[in-house]
C-alpha cells in the first residue's frame, strides 16, 4: 500500500496530511517533501470518542514517515496544544530527529516526552527566526491562539513559499500582548506564496471571533455576583484563560488554589518561563482550601470535557479528598463543549447541581471564546497571504468544504484549491498542483503508557488482543436499588487468566466487588461513570501486579 512518494525524482514539492483533515481538533500532521528532504509539521493525538471503548488516545499511523526515517530533517511544532503534540513520543521512538518550537511549546513537550522515557534534541526558536533543514528554510511567524507561544510557518522551498497558518484567530487584545506578527504574512503575500495551508476549525461561523479578553469580563460578571466558592475549570494549556481567572480573582481578593497534576505542572511551567504572571501569596495549595472563607476561594482545575477520571468529575461526584460541593458554590466550565463530549459533560453539570451548585457553561453563559478565527479572520488571513494554492486543514470535511468555498470568493480559482484526506499526496511542481497519489494513512488506538517501538506501532492492536487478549467485567445491577444482581463475572480471551489459578480471578472478583462497594451513590446510578472507575482500577491492579495490559471492557446490565 505504501508508496514511495514521486516527489524523490523530480523538482517537486509534495504536501501530506497523516492526520487533521478528517478529523476537528485531532491528529495534526502534515509531512513536507522535496527531493531526498522531509519535514513533519506537527504530531498530534486525539482523544476517543464515546464509542471507542478501552481507548485512552488516538494518533496517526506513522507507517509512511517511519518508512523514510532517513529522509526525516525535523519535526517543527506550531504550538503546545496536544492535538499537535500528542503523538510525539511514539513519532520520535521510530523517527528520532530534531525538534522545534517555541519555549513553552518545547517545555510542555519536554514534560510529557520525560514521562515516557523519550529523549530528542529540543531545539528553542523564537518568533521570525529562520531554522533551514535541507531544502527548506522555515520561519517561525507569531499567532494568536488559545495558547500562548503560538506560531504558523512559512516555509521556503525552491518551488516556491509555503503559509502552514497552525491554530489562530485573529486577537487585537491578546492577553499576553504579543500581537499577530500580520506584517510578516503580508510580506508573503507580497513576495507571492505558492500554497497556504490554513485552519478550519470556524470556517462554518460568520463574523470574527472574540478576543480572548472578552471572557475577563464575564469572569468579572460572575465574581461580583457570588458569595460562595468560585471553582473554574478549563484546558491546563490554556494560560492566557488560567491568568484571566487569577488577574480576576486578585481584582476581587480572592486566592488561588489550583487542582489536578496537568494543571499544577502546566501552570508551574508557565511560571518558571515567565508565561503566567501570579502575585505573591495568590496561589495556595490545597490543603489550606479548608481553612479559608467560602467567599475568598477560587479553585482552578481540568475536567471541562467531562472526563471521567478528571477532579472535576471526582468533585461533582462526591469523590474529592479536599472539596466537597456545597449549596452556594459556583462552577464555571470554561470552554467548549467538544463535539462527541456533550454527554459525558452533562452528566458532570447534572451531578453539580444535584449537590448544589451553580453551573455555567458555554451555551447558558459567555464564559468562553474560541481560539479559531471564524469567517471575517480567514478571509483576511486569505487577503494578507494571497496564496496561488490553497488546502484547509484542522477540520472535517464540512469545515474544510466551507473554507474552501470562502477561498472561491476570495479569488482562488477553484482548481487551484485542494481538499484532501488523511495520506493524500498533493504534488506541486514548475506546471501546477495536482493529488494524484496516497500513501498509506489512518489511527492507531493507543492504550497505556508504552510507547510501542517501529513494528509495533504497525502491528500493535493485532498483537495486543493476540499478546495481552482482553477482559470483560459484566455486572448486573438492579435498576432502582442499585445492588448488585449478576457478577461481577470476569470473562477473559486470550489473557493470562486461562492459564491462571483460580485465585487471581476471584482475587479480581473481589476488587472490582469492593470498587463497586466503595463508589458514591451517584457514580452507582452513572452506567458510564461506574465502567469508567472499573476499567481504571482494573488497569492499574493489572499493571501494578503482572505489568499486562489487556483490552478492558467493563459491560453493566440493567436488569
Ligand atoms: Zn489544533
Ligand atoms: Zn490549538
Amino acid at each position: 500500500m505504501t508508496t514511495a512518494s514521486p516527489a524523490y525524482e523530480t523538482n517537486r514539492l509534495s504536501v501530506i496530511p497523516l492526520g487533521g483533515v478528517e478529523e476537528v481538533g485531532g491528529l495534526n500532521m502534515t509531512v513536507f517533501e522535496y527531493g531526498n528532504d522531509m519535514i513533519i509539521v506537527d504530531a498530534g493525538l486525539m482523544f476517543p470518542e464515546e464509542d471507542m471503548l478501552g481507548v485512552d488516545f488516538v494518533i496517526p499511523d506513522l507507517s509512511y514517515v517511519v518508512e523514510n526515517a532517513g529522509r526525516v530533517r525535523g519535526i517543527l511544532l506550531t504550538h503546545g496544544h496536544e492535538d499537535h503534540t500528542g503523538a510525539l513520543p511514539f513519532l520520535l521512538k521510530a523517527v528520532p530527529v530534531p525538534v522545534y518550537g517555541t519555549p513553552l511549546t518545547l517545555a510542555l513537550v519536554q514534560e510529557k516526552l520525560r514521562e515516557y522515557d523519550v529523549a530528542t534534541d529540543l531545539i528553542a526558536v523564537m518568533p521570525r527566526d529562520t531554522v533551514t533543514l535541507g531544502s527548506f528554510t522555515i520561519e517561525f511567524i507569531r499567532v494568536t491562539h488559545s495558547i500562548v507561544d503560538g506560531v504558523a510557518l512559512g516555509i521556503r522551498t525552491p518551488l516556491g513559499n509555503v503559509i502552514h497558518t497552525g491554530d489562530f484567530k485573529l486577537d487585537p487584545t491578546p492577553v499576553d500582548g504579543e500581537l499577530m506578527d500580520f506584517h510578516t504574512f503580508s510580506r508573503y503575500g507580497e513576495e507571492g506564496t505558492l500554497l497556504m495551508l490554513s485552519d478550519s476549525t470556524n470556517a462554518e461561523k460568520g463574523g470574527f471571533t472574540f478576543s480572548e479578553k472578552e471572557v475577563r469580563r464575564a469572569f468579572e460578571d460572575i465574581f461580583a455576583k457570588t458569595r460562595g466558592r468560585i471553582i473554574i475549570a478549563t484546558f491546563a494549556s490554556n494560560i492566557h484563560r488560567i491568568q484571566q481567572a487569577i488577574d480576576v480573582a486578585v481584582q476581587f481578593r480572592k486566592k488561588v488554589f489550583v487542582c489536578g497534576r496537568s494543571m499544577v505542572k502546566n501552570a508551574q511551567i508557565a511560571l518558571e518561563l515567565g508565561y503566567l504572571k501570579i502575585p505573591e501569596k495568590t496561589w495556595l495549595t490545597i490543603d489550606r482550601l479548608r481553612d479559608m472563607p467560602d467567599n475568598e476561594a477560587v479553585i482552578l482545575t481540568t475536567g471541562s470535557q467531562g472526563e471521567p477520571m478528571s477532579v472535576l468529575s471526582r468533585i461533582a461526584t462526591g469523590e474529592h479528598k479536599h472539596i466537597t460541593i456545597r449549596e452556594g458554590d459556583t462552577v464555571i466550565l470554561s470552554a467548549k463543549m467538544i463535539p462527541g463530549n456533550e454527554r459525558s459533560i452533562g452528566r458532570i453539570i447534572n451531578h453539580l447541581m444535584m449537590r448544589g451548585a451553580d453551573v455555567k457553561y458555554e451555551k447558558a453563559s459567555e464564559i468562553h471564546v474560541s481560539g479559531h478565527a471564524s469567517k471575517e479572520e480567514l478571509k483576511l488571513m486569505m487577503n494578507m497571504v494571497r496564496p496561488k494554492f490553497f488546502v484547509p486543514i484542522h477540520g472535517e470535511y464540512r469545515q474544510l468544504a466551507q473554507h474552501a468555498r470562502l477561498a472561491r470568493n476570495s479569488g482562488i480559482p477553484r482548481d487551484h484549491i485542494f481538499i484532501l484526506r488523511n495520506g493524500s499526496v498533493l504534488e506541486l511542481s514548475e506546471t501546477g498542483a495536482a493529488q494524484l497519489s496516497q500513501v498509506h494513512a489512518g489511527r492507531i488506538f493507543i492504550d497505556g503508557k508504552d510507547a510501542p517501538s517501529v513494528e509495533d506501532i504497525v502491528l500493535r492492536d493485532r498483537r495486543r488482543l493476540g499478546h495481552d487478549g482482553i477482559v470483560i467485567i459484566m455486572v448486573g445491577l438492579e435498576r432502582d436499588t442499585r445492588q448488585v444482581v449478576i457478577g461481577p463475572e470476569i470473562i477473559s480471551r486470550g489473557f493470562v487468566f486461562e492459564d491462571a489459578s483460580q485465585e487471581i480471578i476471584a482475587e479480581v472478583r473481589d476488587l472490582m466487588n469492593q470498587t463497586i462497594m466503595d463508589v458514591e451513590e451517584d457514580v452507582i446510578a452513572d452506567v458510564n461513570l461506574l465502567q469508567a472507575k472499573l476499567r481504571a482500577r482494573l488497569k492499574k491492579y493489572l499493571r501494578d501486579t503482572m505489568d499486562r495490559y489487556p483490552m478492558i471492557l467493563p459491560i453493566i446490565l440493567e436488569v
